[in-house]
């Protein structure tokens, strides 16, 4: 169900080579004129640096260098027997890391193109810039000719992913930039014959792209699309964990924990201490037995008063006086751990207020589509998804599936059992299944921002 990259974690190079392409040249030399090639071809699928591009220049951002093409005659030429044979003309992939350099940058009047697979005039795989635009992937086989949709890169864009699959058996070509997908198009029939050009920043066809290139890679397979996505960030995260949460202590909380906890399942309650054991909210006992089973127990704030309104001092004794309640009923573990009232809040009220009263992190209700530990921020981390009456559990898991791509971890909060901001039980039941199911790790705060 999840596929394994998901799951790797170390340098963009090592998450390349887990895809198993046929062959990746990261292009990082810094001297010489092989291109080693550690796809599974092995060194002898080489490549060779042809008219001496300028190798060692900054790379994408992962401590690796790039190699420099001069626009005139520069490439890199990969055509090699094991190619050859390994190449596949009915389904595949190729990547390319590219950054224009100086003015011209990467194009004039004609065209430069990034990678060329070529058996001859009907049977060609190809990108190239033309004029500025991108000309994006272009297939001709038996079953004609196709193009991609241009898309105009910015001089100044730094180096930008560009990866495309097609597969015949599923009838498309799509190109991805940057990791968005930018055009799909239709494909009939597989390219045929023996390579006779193989290479990037080449051609024999077309001018030589002027700019900078690294982590060329081909595949005998259509990527998946969380690959593409894994593969078009360097820095990706690896997937952390679902964090459930709950705000207001509604009572329809405490069968969903009863549900759950025995399934080893983490949950989360954000707790209004006014409201304990009042009608419609949990019992003091509820909220205890919850937080014996390693639920976390945290601060909401006293009676539920927006933040945003609200002085320092007064934002400070909505949270003292919580977890003054908290801690007197022996549910200590979450007393440094919130959410806002509403998802509401003034930064130059709040944020002082939460450091006065050791808070060391709050959620809001703002929409993130996961949270990301490289650019969190610890008292305003979101959402990603508040979870609404009309939510169907495939949307639910669409978003987690979307989160375990991105990486980080995926946040949600449901109010209860019903309403309007309810979910159902048997939602709720039907979604800590498939949790189970999938191998899915669930987290509360406490296991995020502690360290
Ligand atoms: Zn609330």
């Amino acid at each position: 169900m999840l596929p394994l990259i998901m799951h790797s974690k170390g340098s963009y190079f090592a998450k390349v080579k887990s895809t198993s392409p046929l062959v990746y040249f990261p292009l990082n030399e810094v001297s010489g004129s092989t291109a080693i090639n550690y796809g599974t071809l092995g060194t002898v699928a080489n490549g060779t640096y042809i008219h001496a591009p300028t190798l060692g220049n900054p790379g994408i951002g992962d401590g690796k260098t790039s190699a420099l093409f001069d626009g005139v005659n520069d490439w890199v030429d990969v055509l090699t027997n094991p190619l050859k044979a390994a190449f596949n003309g009915s389904a595949g992939s190729i990547m390319v890391w590219v950054k224009g350099d100086v003015s011209p940058y990467w194009w004039n009047t004609t065209g430069h193109s990034w990678f060329n697979f070529k058996v001859d005039a009907a049977n060609i795989f190809s990108a190239w810039l033309a004029n500025g635009v991108l000309n994006g992937g272009y297939l001709t086989t038996g079953g004609g000719s196709v193009w991609l949709e241009t898309q105009q890169l910015s001089e100044n864009s730094g180096f930008v992913p560009v990866i495309i699959t097609w597969s015949v058996s599923t009838g498309l070509i799509s190109m991805y930039i940057n990791g968005h997908l930018i055009d799909t198009q239709a494909i009939t029939a597989a390219i045929v014959g023996e390579l006779t050009v193989a290479g990037w920043a080449m051609n024999n066809w077309f001018s030589k792209g002027k700019g900078y290139m690294a982590h060329c890679a081909l595949w005998d397979r259509s990527l998946t699309t969380s690959e593409v996505l894994i593969l078009s960030s360097p820095n990706k995260d690896i997937f952390r964990g679902l964090v459930l949460t709950f705000d207001d202590e509604f009572d329809g909380q405490y069968g969903f924990f009863q549900y759950a906890a025995p399934l080893g399942i983490k949950g989360t309650i954000y707790v209004t201490s006014d409201n304990i054991g009042a009608a419609g909210y949990m019992t003091a006992a509820q909220l205890q037995e919850a937080d014996a089973a390693g639920w976390l127990i945290a601060v909401h704030s006293k009676d539920h008063t927006s933040f945003y309104g609200l002085s320092q001092a007064d934002i400070e004794t909505q949270i003292t006086t919580c977890q003054g309640v908290l801690s007197g009923l022996e549910m200590t573990r979450g007393i440094y751990h919130g959410a806002y009232p509403f998802g509401a809040y003034n930064p130059s009220t709040a944020f002082p207020a939460l450091v006065a009263t050791g808070m060391l992190d709050f959620r809001g209700t703002h929409n993130l589509s996961s949270l990301d530990t490289r650019t969190r921020y610890k008292y305003c981390w979101g959402l990603s998804r508040y979870m609404a009456s009309g939510d169907t559990l495939a949307q639910v898991q669409a978003d987690i599936n979307n989160a375990i791509s991105e990486g980080g971890y995926y946040t949600q909060l449901i109010h209860d059992d019903s309403g309007v901001d309810g979910w159902s039980d048997a939602n709720w039941q039907a979604l800590c299944d498939w949790i189970v199911a999938n191998g899915l790790t669930t987290v509360t705060p406490e296991d995020i921002w502690i360290s």
